[in-house]
């Protein structure tokens, strides 16, 4: 195994750090400096490199443009109140990581390469780390099959890389939701708790098809009863009904979302009661009726918690209440933020200082 002092780093002769309008940061647009790559062949990682963020140079061949096996993670690196960066979770994301490798029949990922290749790419573009409260860095690492051969097969090569970039606070409006009942995002013993490409792509066109009846995003049923509510578009759906928090329990066709995980904690610490628990449409039908439900919202590491007001089930529009800061959600949401700009403990060294 490589150690951190091996990692060769070539620094960029021309930063882009001059050129970001850190007021009006957009979602995935802005990519930091630069980048670490390291490459898998004959049975092991190699030499491990941060050079300047470029174009990769691929053959047409590459394995994984056509058989999918690829899989990525989401993170983000956080400014403090006291001047100090961290890193949020690397453990949990390791474990993901490596889980989602190992679903798609690639090569795991030392824990040893992962947290050294992320703490030194986010020290070396510290800079990079936005400062205004709501703000992070994102972190974007990702391993695909590079070999290059066009007959179906498990590839022998691959490539780790990540990179960063600086993000504004996200979706902070209300949305809009449709309970989709014919298309799904996963099936049982399908590939729904790994955090791989195919499972976005196949995920984007009943999306599309919402958005062009003007709803923001789907909540997924799953795929043998079109019942039991999964995920709402790429985050986990969490529920208040009765005033108790409600989220689907984790199954082959959820992602493990660190989010959830995360809030659930908090809630625990709240002594917010709560219930990981499959919940059904005629359930949540019935909420609406009886005026129980009071909440309902995604989360994930991008927007962290995103509020949804209309939940549309089966031709009918519902509304939720309006949230303030006294909702579930907020009072999660506020307190991980706390913990992760070093405003309030981090009572379960979550944050990994740089
Ligand atoms: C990444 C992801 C989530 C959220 O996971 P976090 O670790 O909280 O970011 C939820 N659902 C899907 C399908 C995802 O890919």
């Amino acid at each position: 195994m490589e150690a951190i002092s091996e990692i060769k780093i070539t620094r960029t002769k021309s930063s882009a750090l001059n050129n970001v309008d850190w007021d009006h940061l957009e979602f995935g647009k802005t990519i930091s400096d630069h980048m670490f790559v390291c490459e898998y062949a004959d049975g092991e990682w190699g030499t491990s490199q941060i050079v300047p963020f470029g174009d990769l140079q691929l053959s047409p061949a590459t394995l994984a443009l056509h058989y999918g096996q690829s899989i990525f993670e989401g993170m983000k690196a956080f400014y403090m109140q006291n001047g100090s960066v961290n890193i949020f979770r690397i453990e949990k994301h390791f474990e993901r990581l490596n889980k989602s490798l190992r679903r798609m029949c690639m090569p795991p990922i030392p824990e040893e390469l992962f947290r050294e290749s992320l703490l030194q790419l986010v020290k070396l573009d510290k800079a990079w780390v936005p400062k205004t409260e709501g703000s992070a860095l994102y972190i974007r690492p990702f391993v695909f099959a590079s070999e290059a051969r066009f007959g179906v097969k498990v590839s022998e090569k691959y490539s780790f890389i990540i990179f960063t970039g600086p993000v504004p606070m996200l979706y902070q409006k209300p949305i809009k939701v449709k309970i989709e009942r014919e298309f799904i995002r996963a099936a049982k013993g399908g590939t729904g708790s790994a955090k791989c490409c195919g499972n976005y792509g196949g995920a984007f066109y009943p999306t599309q098809l919402a958005r062009e009846e003007g709803y923001d995003q789907l909540l997924w049923t799953d795929a043998s009863e079109n019942e039991y509510i999964e995920e709402s578009g790429f985050m986990n759906a969490m529920f208040v009904i009765g005033g108790k928090l409600i989220t689907p329990p984790l199954s082959d066709s959820i992602l493990d979302g660190i989010t959830r995980d995360s809030l659930l904690q908090i809630a625990k610490d709240f002594q917010i009661p709560f219930e990981e628990r499959k919940i059904g449409v005629t359930e949540l039908t019935n909420a609406f009726q009886n005026n129980k439900i009071t909440e309902a919202f995604g989360a994930g590491t991008a927007a962290v918690a995103v509020p949804i007001h209309t939940i549309h089930i089966d031709g009918t529009n519902y509304s939720l209440p309006s949230y303030n800061e006294n909702s579930i959600m907020y009072r999660l949401k506020n307190e991980l933020d706390a913990m992760r700009y070093g405003k309030a403990e981090d009572r379960y060294i979550w944050n990994h200082l740089i």
